[in-house]
Formats: structure tokens, sequence, C-alpha cells
């Protein structure tokens, strides 16, 4: 393999791969705050020494991450490594996105004069600046760019709905940014499953009044993925609440969803009608040329110039955002590893390598199931890694293992351990279990169809 790539490029390249193994949440509480302190061969076997930000997360990652940091590891290296984690006791964010080539504001952002720190974290390159517009967006970024112009105007709420990975939270970010620039800090945005386990969290702390003061008093509310509070009673009437909170201030509110307020099922009549009383836009999936362009702003973030014959290629074999992008690090890695320079004919070759023998280039992540199966049945991820065997949450689990065995065609030991780390017996038993409800029950078995179908068009 020639000379080692240096730590700080293999730890990249690694945070790259897990951040497609892992929720959004999830990277930046603990993988962000990571650093390789050291790479070095004893007899045998090769130890990396991993530094982390603090003591708690050296734990998390020790119980939770360690086999797919060993697993991205040998992949990057192409080395079997053994993991000694440590304390560096630095938070890393700076660093990892100097590399990336992208600023991200720090995590928590605290007002001025505000005792209680508003929590804040907006992406550094989810701006309208780099957001390429096509005719699959065109009317979302007006609106959005409109909001952003005027927030608590006309289209109040904006309500911004489509497919997974089709640029919906980028767009809303974008105006969480514009509005920062313009030295507006009562900003906040969260996914609508944060919203409910604050709340959650609030009534069982007693702190519910804490918890309804941080989010009615802003000027900008974004919640991501609101079809998540569907079905959940007490959260739809807080929500209701604090809508009317801050909309009675003049304040904006905005919102992502997998589908329009008229198809979120269980959602109360007046919640529907508030989502609809401002604007209402779709996304829709990118076409190539908007594909295209989008890979060239990714790769420009990047520090590097992408001949335009390479980013065609890959976006007409590539038809989700979030898999163009994750390719593109892996080009990165792998231009780097063959000593290679980045064309057309390095693009072909890993393609070939990476395409299912069905010939279908669409490349389905884990990622894209679990946001699937999440939306679909109005569970969240981290419910479906978790223990919590209720039949709402079990029953959604086995089938996002059965989707993760029969269509991505992982391995077993995979699927546990994509799922919350579960055992492989589990996966076997689920994934038997569905196959087995699936052929004596036509409601079910229509519905896997209808989620099969999705994973194939989605992105
Ligand atoms: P969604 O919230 O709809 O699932 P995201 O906003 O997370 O999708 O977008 C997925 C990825 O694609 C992000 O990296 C985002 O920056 C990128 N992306 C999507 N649409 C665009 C666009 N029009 N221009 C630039 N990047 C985009
Ligand atoms: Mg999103």
């Amino acid at each position: 393999m020639g000379e080692m790539l240096s730590l700080e490029k293999t730890w990249g390249a690694v945070m790259a791969g897990m951040k497609i193994n892992v929720s959004e949440a999830t990277f930046n509480a603990y993988l962000r705050h990571t650093e390789l302190t050291g790479m070095g061969e004893t007899g045998e076997r090769w130890i990396c020494e991993v530094g982390c930000g603090s003591g708690y997360i050296k734990s998390v990652l020790e119980q939770r991450y360690y086999g797919q940091l060993t697993e991205e590891l040998k992949r990057v290296t192409g080395k079997v490594c053994e993991i000694k984690f440590g304390v560096t006791g630095k938070s890393l964010s700076t660093k990892i996105n100097e590399r990336s080539g992208t600023e991200e504001l720090p995590l928590f952002e605290t007002k001025k004069g505000d005792g209680a720190g508003r929590k804040m974290r907006l992406k550094g390159d989810y701006t309208f600046e780099n957001f390429a517009v096509g005719g699959s967006n065109q009317m979302a970024y007006a609106a959005a760019q409109a909001v952003a112009k005027n927030p608590g105007g006309a289209y109040n709420p904006l309500f911004i709905y489509g497919g997974v990975g089709v640029g919906k939270t980028h767009l809303m970010q974008a105006i969480g940014h514009k509005l920062l620039e313009k030295e507006e800090e009562r900003i906040l945005f969260c996914s609508a499953e944060e919203f409910t386990n604050d709340l959650v969290e609030g009534i069982k702390n007693k702190t519910t009044e804490k918890v309804r003061a941080k989010y009615r008093k802003v000027k900008l509310l974004m919640i991501d993925d609101v079809q998540f509070i569907a079905g959940r009673a007490t959260v739809q009437e807080e929500f209701f609440h604090t809508f009317n909170a801050i909309v009675g201030e003049a304040g904006q509110v905005v919102m992502t969803s997998d589908r329009p307020p008229a198809e979120i099922a269980k959602l109360e009549e007046r919640l529907r009608s508030r989502f609809g009383a401002g604007m209402i836009v779709d996304v829709g999936p990118a076409d190539l040329e908007l594909r295209t362009a989008i890979l060239l702003i990714k790769a420009k973030q990047r520090g590097w110039e992408l001949p335009a014959g390479v980013a065609r290629i890959m976006a007409e074999n590539i038809a989700g955002l979030r898999e163009l992008e994750g390719f593109l690090i892996r080009l990165e890695t792998e231009a780097e590893m063959r000593k290679e320079e980045i064309s057309e004919g390095l693009v072909e070759k890993i393609l070939n390598v990476t395409r299912p023998t069905n010939g279908q280039a669409k490349i389905i992540t884990p990622t894209e199931v679990f946001n699937l199966i999440s939306g679909f049945y109005g569970v969240g991820v981290q419910q479906l890694k978790g223990d919590k065997r209720t039949r709402t949450i079990a029953w959604p689990r086995q089938i996002l293992m059965y989707l993760l065995r029969t269509e991505l065609k992982l391995p077993q030991e995979e699927v546990g351990r994509l799922v919350g780390g579960r055992d492989h017996s589990t996966v076997i038993h689920a994934t038997e279990k569905v196959a087995l409800v699936l052929q004596k029950d036509q409601v079910v078995h229509n519905q896997i169809d209808q989620l099969k179908r999705k994973l194939l068009i989605s992105g």
C-alpha cells in the first residue's frame, strides 16, 4: 500500500464512513470529538490510539462503537486494528471542519443576557450559497428565501416536504444561517424527536415550564421531520401552544416532513390546519443536472475541483444525494490509497465493484432504511436502536432488520450491530418472523411492498 496515510486523513475517512452509519445526533455527540493520535504495529497487530473529548465519550465509544470503528479502520487502512481509547480533553470540532473545508458553528451557542444557554446546531455548510437550485426544489428555495428575508411574514409557517435526502434540512437551516447573518440569534433548530424527548424529560423532571420557555421565546423555530409528533397527544398539544406563542409574537415557524400535512395520519385537526395556514412546498428528487451541480458544490467544499465528466458519471449512476456524498468521500480515500488521480476510469472501477448484481446502481444505505421505517411507523431512530419491546416499536424494528437483511443483503452480524448492537440470533428471529407474517397477512404484505418501492425511488 506504499506509504501510510496521515493520521488525520485516515481518521477523516473513518469518520466519513461512520457518518453514514450513525445518526447525525450520535455523530455530533460522540464521534465529532475524537482524533487519531497514533498508530503502530506491535507483533501481529495494529494498535490505533484514539483521543476522545471526554471520559464519557470514551466510554460510549468503547461500549457501543468499537466494532464499527474497527471495521471502518479496516476498510480505510486495510489492516485489522485494535483501538486504545484515551482522553485528550479537547473538543476537536474545529479541527475536523478545517479538514473538510467547511466550518461549523459551535454546538451550543449562548445568547448574551439569557441565563439559559440557547442550543443551536446548524450545519456550517447548509447555507443558501451552497444550495443548488433546479426544477425539483425551485419553489421551496424561493419560499425559503422569502422567509429568510421577512421572517414572521406571509409564509408562516413554512412547511417543506419531500422524500429522504432531497435537501429539506439543508434548505431549512439555510434560513437559520441567513437570520444569524442579520444578527438574529433567537433561533432554534431541532428534530421533532428531540422536541418530543425534551418535553417528556421536562414532564418527568417537573421542568415543563423551562422547556416551554426555551421553545416559545424564539424568533425562528425550525422543526425537522415534524411528522414524528403524529399520534402523540401530549406532544401535539404542547406543539400547538408553542406554535401559537411564537406566531403570536410575530416569530417564524419552519417545518420539514416526509409528506404533506393532509397525509400525516393521526395529526390533530387543529395542527393540520395550522400547518397549512402559511405556505406548503415540496422538494422532489434531484434530476441528473441538479445532482451533478450538487456534487460539484460538495467537492468544492472539500477543496477539490472535480472534473465535470467525473461528476457526471457519478450523478448518472447514483440517484441519492446522500449516497453521492458518501461516494465522493470514498473516492477521495480510494484515489489516495491507489495512488491514482481522480478520473472517470477510477469512478467506473469503484462503481463496478459497488454495483449490485441486478445491474441497478442505486446504492441504498442503512441510514435510508432507518429513516424510512422511522418515518413510516412514526418511531424514532433511537427507539429503533433502543431496548424497548413494546409492539409499536418492536414490530417496526423487526421489519427494519428484515429489510436490511433482504434488500441490502447485509450479514446478520452487521444488521445486529446497526440496530443497537443486537445479537445475530435476534436478527434471524426477526427476519423469519417478518417473512412468515408477510405470507399470511395481506396488509403487511402490501406495507412491505410499499416500503421496498419507497426505498428504490427515494433520494
Ligand atoms: P433531507 O433533509 O431532505 O433528508 P438533507 O437536507 O439532509 O435532506 O440533504 C441531504 C444531503 O444533500 C445534504 O448533504 C445536503 O447538503 C445535500 N443537498 C440536498 N439538496 C441540495 C442542493 N439543492 N444543493 C446542495 N446540496 C444539497
Ligand atoms: Mg432531513
